[in-house]
């Protein structure tokens, strides 16, 4: 982890990726100012550090990526914060993700399998100042019963079919944005739990890595 080149220059990037996310249809003034100011190189890799404010997704260890800003734009979009939720993520990964969520909702609980990534991401969000966001190692698909229902649940890593665990976390009128499909075929989607069962929409296409499971 890096802080690559000088912060004027970083400023200048991420006003450019805050530009391009808005013609990419991105509306949401709160997500595309937050977009504006976390410092994506400091979750990414020495080596793609100059790629940081690029939008495409990154490789980060453990074989796992950081999701494009685009789609993580989108996704937050999606679930329609207003800043008192509960979240809950599935693939800490990096941390970039929780870190633009911990700027918009109230509290954030993030579950990622490989430690030595969650360990990373505990790091730069500490770095960020993010001090409402509690981390779990361990299989996200299970959910964090002990701290459920949440407002809002958002897995970034594709689910094989509809995560009813979680769902069943999610409280009434709460949003669950998930890629669901296989390796070949994903779809991102956002559900709300209306009183008469799941309301979705679906956002685009998308590729992220497989949601591991037992
Ligand atoms: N939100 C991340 C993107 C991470 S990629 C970011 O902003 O960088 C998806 C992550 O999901 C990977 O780190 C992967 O290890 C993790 N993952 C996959 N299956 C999981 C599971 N069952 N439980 C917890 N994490 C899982």
């Amino acid at each position: 982890m890096t802080d690559g080149v000088p912060t004027s220059v970083q400023d200048l990037r991420r006003r450019d990726l805050t530009r391009h996310l808005r013609i990419q249809g991105i509306h949401d003034a709160r997500v595309l100012a937050v977009m504006g100011s976390v410092p994506r190189e400091r979750f990414v890799n020495a080596e793609t550090a100059d790629w940081a404010y690029e939008d495409r997704a990154l490789a980060i260890d453990c074989g796992q990526t950081i999701s494009q800003p685009y789609i993580v734009a989108l996704m937050t979009e999606a679930l329609e914060l207003t800043g008192s939720e509960r979240v809950l993520e599935i693939g800490t990964g990096s941390g970039y993700q929780a870190a633009i969520l911990s700027r918009l909702a109230a509290e954030v609980f993030t579950i990622e399998r490989h430690s030595e990534l969650s360990h990373q991401a505990q790091q730069a969000l500490a770095r960020c100042g993010a001090s409402n966001v509690h981390f779990h190692i361990g299989d996200g698909s299970l959910g964090w019963p002990d701290a459920a229902p949440f407002d809002r649940i958002i897995i970034t890593a594709a689910a094989q079919e509809f995560p009813t665990v979680l769902w069943d976390q999610l409280a009434p009128d709460g949003i669950l944005v998930a890629p669901v499909g296989d390796s070949e075929r994903q779809i991102l989607q956002a559900w709300r739990k209306t009183a008469e069962g799941p309301s979705s929409r679906a956002l685009c296409d998308c590729r992220f890595v497989p949601l591991v499971s037992k």
